[in-house]
């Protein structure tokens, strides 16, 4: 071969892998992507009918009535789940009252275990993250547990839950804990709203359970009020260890 020949060679083999190259960028490049991602934070099983729906679970402060025995119906399903275990969550500490990061983290990892515990699938990572840019409210498969101002009064806290429409499975949540109460332990000072409480009810709602307001399960965890030294949510109910399990198994 001589040297124009091999350059000539050269160019057509140049331009045969280049042809080559972009003939196989013409593939949908997403297919395999989406048929093996599984759905932790932030790569979500994602469908043909990836069309998320929101629900957002408000808990309204409310002065507690006498306690009644619960009965094993006293919990609700949301109707979906997660498929994808465990859960990682981010905390994010910042607070304007002063509540230290250390305060915060083991408050709510202690909610997250009591759920973990009471099924035998790792329900929650027992190693959360902790982000200072975490937020509430943005949908972007972190789920993200920040303190911040609500607008409505009264309102302790809110959860919010995306989940697919087609398959009901839980794709991310959001809690937000408002700074309008005094937030830290209530079993040293019961004036205080008590963060292990609250966010052991929210992060029920995180996993697939609904409020109960009936005056009949107001011992339940997921109970829909809460007040200002309030710690019984800490623990879970048999009621809200039936829904848990029914959704995760025992
Ligand atoms: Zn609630």
């Amino acid at each position: 071969m001589g040297v124009k020949h091999f350059a000539a060679f050269f160019i057509l083999l140049v331009l045969a892998l280049g042809i080559s190259a972009s003939a196989s960028m013409l593939i949908p490049a997403n297919d395999n992507a989406k048929e093996n991602s599984q759905a932790p934070e932030y790569s979500p099983v994602i469908g043909d009918n990836w069309d998320l729906e929101r629900v957002d679970f408000i808990h309204y402060a409310k002065p507690p009535s006498n306690a009644k025995p619960s009965s094993t119906s006293c919990y609700k399903l949301m109707g979906v789940k997660w498929t994808a275990l465990p859960v990682n969550y981010v905390i994010n500490p910042s607070n304007p009252q002063g509540l230290s990061e250390s305060s915060i983290t083991s408050a709510i990892s202690a909610s997250a275990e009591t759920w973990d515990n009471a099924t035998s699938q790792e329900l929650f990572n027992n190693s959360y993250g902790i982000d200072y840019a975490a937020q509430y409210g943005v949908q972007n498969f972190q789920n993200a547990i920040a303190f911040g101002d609500y607008p409505d009064s009264g309102v302790i806290g809110v959860t919010s839950v995306w989940y697919t429409r087609v398959g009901k499975r839980i794709v991310e949540f959001d809690m937000l804990l408002n700074t309008d109460f005094a937030w830290g332990d209530a079993a040293e000072n019961p004036l205080l709203m008590d963060l292990q409480n609250i966010a052991t009810h929210e992060l029920g709602h995180s996993v697939g359970l609904s409020d109960i307001y009936s005056t009949t399960c107001n011992t339940v965890t997921m109970f829909g009020y809460s007040t200002e030294g309030e710690t019984s949510k800490r623990t879970l109910e048999q009621p809200d260890i039936a829904g848990l399990q029914r959704m995760y198994g025992a």
